[in-house]
């Protein structure tokens, strides 16, 4: 079976690419590189042994898109291309619709004209917005993120519910993934943040690897447990085989049609200072902290209900706290500059 993915290069993308040629697919990367780079998928072919196909591309460009739907026999996309700063969005909102939005759109018109049904989205946590009671579950109300970026997804996936009821071939999964951290554990590939990271992982490690002087600490007067936010970290293995199961499960559910949306997360609530905790006991060292005021936008907790993907997709995040943050060093350290050679 053959797999587009587009924004195949970047941090998810690259570990699911890998994920799939272990499981005998076959794959055509479809990238612009505009937030990665194709070294990300050289180390995947030294990794597995085998080669990936890559395209340089825009999603916007349906001419690009369907010279190669044309040159490559094209059974199902994985469509992990977008843009992901939260904080971003809201300083350029036009490109994120543009891009997240108008850009999917540009994929499921040339998918449809190439009679190509079967497709899997990157969705978020964050289309659950700050009306939904945790931990969350697929049967809640799709929510209004105070994002732009958040917006878009919830977009995307309203787009995707109007496509699976106008178009009766159409299989759409939407996986909605909590906080995916860590890296392969081999340390070659991993997540490579352009500037400076915005999420907490990528921070922490930059400071232990001496790059940054010290983490901020996005409020401590959360009514959590011990005052700091509580996200649902997954490792990106485990993120990347819940594509496969994905994939897997629409192979094995031909009569499938419509749209299904899938929790990917590990149904756990970890603190910002447990996770501090927790890395510098996996490289004994201290991380060098201070509190700083909230970030605006910031629920105070949120976690997966991932029995779904569990019962239906045969699919569970295995991998522990401290293989997240033992790979997480091992990546950063092996890579202080990440692609950059
Ligand atoms: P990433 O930036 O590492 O990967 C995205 C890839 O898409 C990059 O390689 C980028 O070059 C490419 N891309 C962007 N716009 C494109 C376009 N117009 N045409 C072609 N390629 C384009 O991000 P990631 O963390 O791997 O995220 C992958 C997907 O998962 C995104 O859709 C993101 O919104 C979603 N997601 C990520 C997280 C997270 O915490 N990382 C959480 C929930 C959902
Ligand atoms: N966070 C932090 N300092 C940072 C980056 C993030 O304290 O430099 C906190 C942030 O406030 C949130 C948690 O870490 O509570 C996870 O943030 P991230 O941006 O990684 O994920 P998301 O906000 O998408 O859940």
């Amino acid at each position: 079976m053959k797999v587009l993915v587009t924004g195949g290069a970047g941090y998810i993308g690259s570990h699911t690419v890998l994920s799939l040629l272990e499981n005998n697919y076959d794959v055509v990367v479809y990238d612009n590189l505009c937030n990665s780079s194709v070294e990300s998928l050289r180390r995947v072919e030294k990794l597995t042994g085998k080669s990936v196909k890559f395209i340089q591309g825009d999603i916007c460009s349906k001419d690009d898109l369907t010279k190669v739907f044309n040159q490559f026999n094209i059974d199902a996309v994985i469509h992990f291309a977008a843009l992901k700063a939260v904080g971003e969005s809201a300083e350029i909102p036009l490109s994120y619709y543009q891009n997240n939005v108008h850009g999917t759109v540009c994929l499921l018109e040339v998918m449809q004209q190439q009679k190509v049904h079967n497709f899997i989205f990157s969705s978020s946590a964050t289309v659950y917005g700050e009306e939904s009671d945790v931990p969350y579950v697929e049967t809640m109300k799709l929510g209004t993120p105070s994002s732009p970026y958040g917006a878009s997804k919830v977009m995307v996936e309203r787009v995707l519910a109007d496509t699976a009821n106008a178009n009766k071939e159409f299989r759409g999964v939407s996986l909605r993934y909590f906080n995916p951290i860590g890296a392969h554990e081999s340390g070659a590939i991993g997540e490579d943040p352009k500037g400076i990271p915005n999420n907490l992982l990528p921070y922490v490690a930059q400071v232990a690897v001496g790059k940054r002087d010290k983490l901020s600490i996005f409020g401590d007067d959360y009514p959590t447990q011990d005052g700091s936010c509580e996200r649902d970290y997954l490792h990106v293995m485990d993120l990347a085989q819940g594509h496969v199961a994905a994939l897997n499960w629409l192979n094995r559910n031909d009569e499938f049609r419509g749209v299904e949306a899938f929790n990917l997360g590990t149904g756990n609530g970890i603190s910002v200072f447990a996770i501090v905790k927790a890395f510098e006991k996996a490289i004994n060292k201290t991380i060098p902290f201070d509190v700083s005021p909230r970030r605006a936008g910031d629920l105070p907790a949120f976690w997966a209900n991932a029995s779904k993907a569990n019962k239906e997709l045969n699919w569970q995040a295995t991998r522990s706290l401290e293989q997240m943050m033992a790979d997480t060093w091992h990546w950063q350290s092996n890579n202080p500059n990440g692609y950059l050679v």
